[in-house]
């Protein structure tokens, strides 16, 4: 059995090949969640993938598979387990492979978190791969969300940016909590209603009802990331709101000086370093390859702290099966 990247990460076992997430729609393949860079059509996914995917691509099409049941796919045995990292969003078990694709051990508002299980062979994300990132406690920074939003919000109109599938909806459900009102421009809404079709309690209205008065109330827009940066023509109306940026990027880089924002939040739908390797640990592998970003520094680092056998994923397929040993 051999473990490479392909326009995807393929698992292959003799004549048996599978893809998971791969770049182009494929029958057969494994798709782990609804970012763009993960999601293509054809593949075996969660039905809330699924219907993410029929949201922000009108031919998308696949095959729904709830999470911890298994199906045999491509001669191999498949179940999606929760990865905690957006709504919908599963770890792959391909027999005794994990890969995890996007996954958070800590979950988030609107999906479970992620859990570690044993598995012979590990393909793990890097994202936040190298051991200088570091989240600060997400309830913190939660509470430390909320509590400037509602100061803001008694001078007017605020504005927070975050990346319009995952991150936004999870802003929706903590302004929610707050019982803050939340509007929120078209497509971001397209993908909010399929969290309630599935039974997600989220609250808002779309901006495009609201009336010209009503644009003027103190009320919370979550927006796009890059409309804080620069508003669009359809949103020049918010040009005096409070801005925020979120992601788990602030936790490195300041963009409130590069963007000209009010302030910035590191708020993460990823694990960071020490939540990689915790995860690692737990799940006791004997080979682990990571994937995407700073792969080669989180190999380095679990070969180094954990001593297990660890390598980034191969760009290519080998001419023989390796074992994975
Ligand atoms: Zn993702």
């Amino acid at each position: 059995m051999q473990a490479f990247y392909e326009r995807g990460v393929v698992v292959q076992d003799g004549k048996r090949e599978i893809a998971l997430d791969p770049k182009r729609g494929r029958k057969g393949s494994v798709v782990s969640h609804g970012h763009m860079d993960h999601l293509s059509s054809g593949g075996y996914m969660t039905p809330g993938t699924l219907d993410i995917l029929k949201a922000r691509r009108k031919r998308g099409t696949g095959t729904a598979l709830p999470y911890d049941t298994p199906a045999e796919v491509e001669g191999f045995q498949v179940t999606l387990r929760e990865a905690g990292h957006t709504f919908g969003s599963a770890m792959v078990r391909v027999d005794d492979v994990l890969y995890t694709g996007d996954f958070n051990p800590e979950g988030g508002v609107t999906c479970g978190r992620a859990e570690p299980e044993w598995c012979q062979t590990l393909i793990i994300e890097a994202t936040y791969g190298r051991p200088s990132f570091h989240f600060p406690d997400k309830r913190d920074t939660e509470s430390d969300l909320v509590a400037w939003t509602e100061l803001q919000l008694a001078r007017g109109p605020v504005a927070i940016g975050g990346y319009e599938f995952g991150k936004a909806q999870e802003l929706i459900a903590l302004m929610n909590r707050a019982k803050l009102d939340v509007a929120v421009p078209d497509r971001i809404a397209d993908l909010a209603d399929v969290y309630r079709q599935h039974g997600v309690s989220l609250n808002y209205r779309r901006t495009s009802e609201l009336t010209e008065e009503e644009r003027k109330d103190p009320r919370v827009y979550i927006v796009p990331g890059r409309w804080i940066r620069m508003l669009p023509d359809e949103a020049s109306w918010l040009s005096g709101a409070r801005t925020a940026y979120v992601s788990g990027w602030c936790t490195i880089y300041d963009f409130t000086r590069s963007m000209n924002l009010d302030a910035q939040f590191p708020l993460s739908d990823h694990g960071d370093f020490d939540d990689l390797m915790e995860f690692t640990a737990h799940c006791r592998p004997r080979r682990v390859y990571t994937v995407f970003s700073h792969a080669t520094e989180l190999a380095k680092e679990i070969v180094r702290r954990l001593k297990i056998k660890a390598e980034p994923l191969a760009a290519t397929r080998r001419k023989e099966d390796a074992l994975f040993g």
